[in-house]
């Protein structure tokens, strides 16, 4: 009988901070899924926003505060290490290139970001290399854009066993808990002089006082690079 293949999940994002939004779901896919291991890939420079207020090498440490010691869960700093603009596909090129043609890889993104899959640099190539495994955002639509419907339409699974049978091309939409949090609201706090405490780990809010991350108003959504 041949060996079940590992699979591998893709966490990638701006972590601009981690929080338990992406925490929580990435646990319960790793233990869902039986993932072998869940990668943190924080991004260097997003595609879609403006430049982080916080370093990547910080956004990085945080993710590392973040996830030490759970089983599973590791940081990969792939995406630090090349120059210019962070696109998932140059990403995944490189993990296949590490991971070998066979092994199934599992790109995770949430609902909202798979909404706008079709304004990735060359999309269409994501599910060559990967499988896509779409978590469910609070307030997220789950109606997609006519073109990515028809494009996901004959690549959806319902069933998360034919992820193991080929190493990319499937979609699957995995329900989470849903946790209405994210980087922007931790940011907002953060600069009002408010905390945001419980929305993410102990550690990691440790990590932004000692270093005085997020103190100052900063102007979201514009490209300042
Ligand atoms: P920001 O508020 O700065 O846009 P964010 O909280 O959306 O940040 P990202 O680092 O951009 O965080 O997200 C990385 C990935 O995690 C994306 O695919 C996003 O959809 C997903 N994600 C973020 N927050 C949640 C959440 N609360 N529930 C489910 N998925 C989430």
């Amino acid at each position: 009988m041949l060996p079940t293949p590992r699979l591998i999940g893709i966490l990638g994002g701006t972590f601009d901070p981690i929080h338990y939004g992406h925490l929580r779901p990435a646990l319960e896919l790793l233990e869902t899924l039986e993932l072998a291991e869940m990668r943190f890939i924080p991004c260097r420079i997003p595609a879609h926003r403006g430049t982080p207020q916080v370093t990547a090498e910080q956004r990085l440490a945080l993710v590392q505060a973040a996830i030490a010691g759970q089983p599973g869960f590791t940081a990969d700093d792939r995406e630090l290490r090349r120059e210019g603009t962070s696109y998932m596909v140059d990403t995944l090129a490189s993990l296949r290139d590490e991971f070998g043609q066979e092994t199934p890889l599992c790109l995770i993104i949430g609902t909202d970001a798979f909404r706008e899959l079709s304004t990735w640099s060359r999309w269409q190539d994501l599910a060559k290399v990967a499988h896509i495994v779409v978590m469910q955002r609070p307030g997220a639509s789950q109606a997609l854009p006519l073109m990515l419907e028809e494009w996901a339409a004959p690549r959806i699974t319902p069933d998360a066993s034919f992820l193991r049978t080929q190493p990319a091309g499937r979609i699957l939409f995995q329900p989470v808990t849903q946790l209405d949090i994210s980087a922007t609201q931790i940011r907002a706090l953060l600069a009002r002089g408010q905390s945001p405490r419980y929305l993410l780990p102990e550690a990691v809010l440790a990590c932004i006082h000692d270093q005085e991350l997020y103190r100052s108003p900063f102007v979201e959504n514009s490209f300042n690079s």
